[in-house]
């Protein structure tokens, strides 16, 4: 196996001073699959861990990642939409034969997270600032985007080192495991995708929204909402994901010359409306009486 041969985004100080546990794990376990074809970036890619591994990394962790993110939001009628919504992106996706699972998590900072093996994370306060469930597709879809590119192990491994994410994928019962599932935690919490990655993720949402029959505007719809919202405070959507600037521009343009039939496919207001909002902020709760002929007598 010629390493030196093949295009991998990890530093090359963390590739020697991880080659040799990297070695020895694969010798024991047969963790490698040899080089595989990223399906969004269409490049090849040496991948320590076979698919099947993100999966495993990804039910070990999920329900430590669930509580840290604040839990899972107590409404089932709620998580089973934003679950529908999720599972028409994941059906359509690159890698529709991962068992996706979409969790509303109850924070009310926004944002949106994608952990290794298909288990996607949305906050209630970032469901409250959408309009729209073609809207909810785009996040969605987006972050379907990075699980299908593997970018959260990619992204890891450059983090925290290949070594800590083996060590990761073996930890047990022995004494430090539990120090080092947290620092895979908080790294996965804090991961910060490369502009590549987001724009990628980006474009095969867009082209997942529109085959899961989605206005793709949507998409550059919640790039604006999030700008807004950053010009009032900073949110936490964007110590993960860059500035939504650059991104609304390109988006434009990808619809303009590829898209612009798609338009006109729904954005599903209504829905949003009834199955998420209503449930977040009940109507008489979210607006206060601003008719200036109801007096109060
Ligand atoms: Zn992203």
């Amino acid at each position: 196996m010629d390493i030196s041969t093949t295009t991998l985004r990890i530093p090359t100080v963390a590739i020697r001073r991880t080659v040799l546990v990297v070695l020895l794990v694969l010798a024991s376990t047969a963790l490698l699959n040899g080089c595989a074809v990223n399906p969004v970036t269409g490049e090849e890619e040496l991948m320590f861990f076979g698919p099947e591994k993100d999966v495993q990394l990804g039910r070990k962790y999920a329900p430590q990642i669930e509580r840290a993110l604040g839990g899972r939001f107590p409404d089932e009628n709620l998580q089973s939409y934003v679950n529908r919504i999720g599972q028409r992106m994941a059906r359509v996706c690159h890698r529709p034969d991962i068992a996706y699972h979409f969790t509303v998590v109850q924070q009310k900072g926004i944002n949106a997270f994608a952990v290794p093996g298909g288990y996607i994370y949305i906050t209630s306060g970032l469901l409250q600032e959408l309009d729209s469930e073609a809207q909810l597709a785009a996040i969605l879809g987006h972050e379907v985007g990075h699980v299908v590119a593997r970018d959260t192990l990619v992204a890891m491994s450059r983090q925290i080192g290949m070594t800590a994410l083996v060590a990761a994928a073996a930890i047990g019962d022995a004494p430090g495991d539990v120090t080092r599932a947290a620092g895979f935690i908080s790294g996965v919490l804090t991961l910060q995708y490369s502009r590549d990655d987001e724009k990628d993720a980006d474009m095969v949402g867009l082209s997942y929204m529109i085959q899961a029959g989605y206005n793709p505007e949507a998409m550059v719809e919640t790039m604006q909402i999030l700008d807004e919202l950053q010009a009032m405070r900073p949110i936490e959507f964007f110590s993960t994901h860059p500035n939504p600037e650059s991104r609304i521009a390109y988006l434009q343009e990808r619809i303009g010359n590829r898209y612009a039939l798609f338009t006109e496919l729904p954005d599903g207001e209504e829905e949003y409306r009834k199955n998420v909002l209503d449930i977040l902020a009940p109507p008489h709760a979210r607006q206060p009486t601003a008719d200036p002929n109801a007096v109060d007598q």
